[in-house]
């Protein structure tokens, strides 16, 4: 007897499945600062309306979020909380780096402000400008999720290198000291900056 099958058949991978639900359902966790902050804000309002892509669900929690937004400028002082907000978020997770403040530390060529927080985490996708639109936020989270897409998978297997943050090493004498003088984080591997001869 033959077994009668449903009219629809979908076959997927499992990291297929997982990747689909993750994208089109993340969970920002805002870290804003500055005046980028507000363009954040933005993006949510109802103009731009960033629920459209399925990233409204905004948390100040970092144990119910997966996607961390650093929008403004971030001091020495405040880097250990980026931190660990970073670590108590947990996998899988991804990180936007919005405003030329987060991502080199903008016009504040000072020895207080994180000149790129891409040097202390790891940072998924930058988003240029002074502040940048809405707009270009949202298209940060499009390509985000055409990134989790393309590289997700079920048991985070893509998460494995990722402890590192992914920025330039530091060039300057100033930078040296900072990251010398900064607090270390357990889970980070990121203070071993070489010696200045
Ligand atoms: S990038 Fe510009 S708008 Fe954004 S926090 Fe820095 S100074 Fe403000």
């Amino acid at each position: 007897m033959a077994v009668g099958l449903p009219e629809n058949v979908f076959l997927t991978r499992l990291d297929a499945a997982a990747n689909w639900a993750r994208k089109n359902s993340l969970w920002p966790m805002p870290f804003a600062t500055a005046c980028c902050g507000i363009e954040l804000m933005a993006t949510a309002s109802s103009r731009h309306d960033i629920a459209r892509f399925g990233a409204e669900v905004m948390r100040f929690s970092p144990r119910q979020c997966d996607l961390l937004i650093v929008a403004g400028r971030v001091v020495m002082k405040m880097l250990p909380v980026l931190q660990r907000i970073w670590l108590q978020m947990p996998e899988p997770k991804w990180c936007i780096s919005m405003g030329a403040c987060a991502c080199t530390g903008g016009v504040f060529d000072t020895y207080a402000v994180v000149q790129g927080i891409d040097r202390f985490i790891p940072v998924d996708m930058y988003v240029p400008g002074c502040p940048p639109r809405p707009e270009q936020l949202i298209a940060a989270v499009i390509e985000m999720q055409e990134k989790i897409e393309r590289t997700g998978t079920l048991n985070g297997r893509e998460f494995v290198v990722r402890t590192k943050p992914t920025g330039p090493p530091p060039f300057d004498v100033d930078e040296l000291r900072r990251r010398r003088e900064a607090v270390p984080v357990e889970g980070l591997e990121i203070y071993d900056p070489p010696r200045v001869q």
